[in-house]
């Protein structure tokens, strides 16, 4: 997809700008400070400690003296958001409650792409509303579901918060979307439908429990399922790759760490591998967390973090050091310019379990979080003085002071 600001009528460009202050704009990423006519930050595009990124409200006009980018308004949310010039113009306009010229955009393939992720954007929407309706919806079949979410302690209003719903068989989604009068191809190309035997489509998820993913402008992208019932296979299944959701650039609740980024600043991003983690962290009121969804972490993924904060918590289960592809992703963190430290568990435990036992439990899990280096020279002792100890004596706090 290819365009420029030729493709795009002139005015509707110096409207949308007009109507997308540079200043209003950026102090949405990054916290600015005004001296003079200039206003800085500490540049949310590479690693550094005193700002030297500009923004020139007069010129609208942004430029970093460290790293060199520099640009409008338009390119900046280009560059900060991940996407190509039509996207950032979508975001502005829909900033500034704008209808897009559509038919100014270059080629067709590009409105054919539009429209076809529109589609499935808002299948994606009607699916996760279906799901939270069942959750609910008082039917015997989601009692497991809720039994889980009960088992877990999380309250209603975290429930609400994350999305959390409830496939209750392979059939009530397909029937529900039938009657929206989407097409059959987009039903399956958004992943949320599967063709089964027959040719008959069925819930991809069916019977599982739901975790929304959603990205950063707050789109459903994908579906995390857990299964309730015992099996042996995976406990969890994503939704597969589409137009919507490339896993190794998604995080999960990278949604409310934006959110929370416009309330306060980000000391750090605490990683961890799974959506219970998320969520009970979260609610726990840590809620600078995201999870990279059982993958390495991907250099896409670590730009994502650096955007929110420069410092990043590791807090993986406890074992996870062994494990060759888990370090590989705490090199590629460090190689994107990120301050990366490794928040030690209690042997066998994983976050969801610490923070259960309360938010102190966690906080000092947090506390004597270390560099990687240290972290695998403890590990080691740590390995060589549990074969002496009882597993009552095992916790953080005793092990890591
Ligand atoms: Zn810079």
């Amino acid at each position: 997809m290819s365009s420029n600001y030729k493709s795009i009528d002139a005015r509707f460009m110096e409207e949308l700008k007009q109507k997308n202050d540079i200043v209003d704009v950026i102090s949405g990423y990054a916290s600015l400070d005004k001296k003079g006519n200039t206003h800085w930050a500490c540049c949310p595009f590479h690693h550094e400690r005193t700002p030297s990124f500009a923004v020139n409200q007069g010129e609208q006009f942004y430029h970093c003296f460290g790293c060199g980018v520099s640009g409008d308004v338009v390119k900046f949310v280009k560059e900060i958001e991940n996407t190509d010039f039509i996207g950032a113009v979508r975001i502005l306009a829909s900033r500034a409650k704008m209808e897009v010229p559509e038919n100014n955009f270059d080629s067709e393939k590009a409105q054919e792409d539009k429209k076809k992720r529109d589609a499935m954007a808002k299948i994606m929407l009607d699916s996760a509303r279906f799901y939270l309706s069942n959750l609910y919806s008082g039917d015997s079949r989601a009692e497991a579901h809720l039994q889980y979410i009960s088992n877990r302690k999380l309250s209603p209003s975290t429930v609400k918060k994350f999305g959390l719903g409830a496939s209750l068989d392979f059939f009530g989604l397909p029937d529900y979307l039938a009657g929206k009068g989407y097409f059959r191809q987009d039903l399956i190309d958004s992943g949320v439908l599967t063709e089964g035997k027959n040719g008959r489509l069925v819930d991809s998820q069916g019977g599982r429990l739901i975790f929304p993913i959603i990205n950063a402008l707050d789109e459903v992208v994908a579906f995390g399922g857990r299964l309730l019932e015992k099996a042996d296979f995976a406990k969890y299944k994503n939704t597969k790759e589409t137009m919507l959701f490339n896993k190794s650039k998604t995080l999960y609740n990278i949604n409310l760490l934006k959110k929370l980024k416009r309330k306060q600043a980000i000391q750090n991003v605490i990683i961890v591998e799974g959506y219970m983690d998320t969520i009970s962290l979260y609610q726990a009121g840590f809620e600078n967390v995201v999870a990279s969804m059982g993958t390495a972490l991907t250099k896409e993924q670590a730009r994502l973090v650096k955007r929110y904060s420069e410092n990043a918590l590791i807090s993986y289960d406890g074992d996870f050091a062994g494990q060759k592809n888990n370090l590989r992703g705490l090199e590629i963190l460090k190689d994107e310019g990120l301050n990366v430290r490794v928040v030690p568990m209690p042997e066998g435990l994983d976050p969801d379990d610490v923070v259960k036992q309360g938010k102190d439990a966690y906080q000092k899990c947090l506390d004597s979080a270390m560099p990687l280096v240290d972290y695998k020279i403890h590990s080691l002792e740590r390995k060589y003085d549990l074969k002496r100890r009882k597993k009552s004596e095992r916790s953080c706090p005793t092990l890591w002071a």
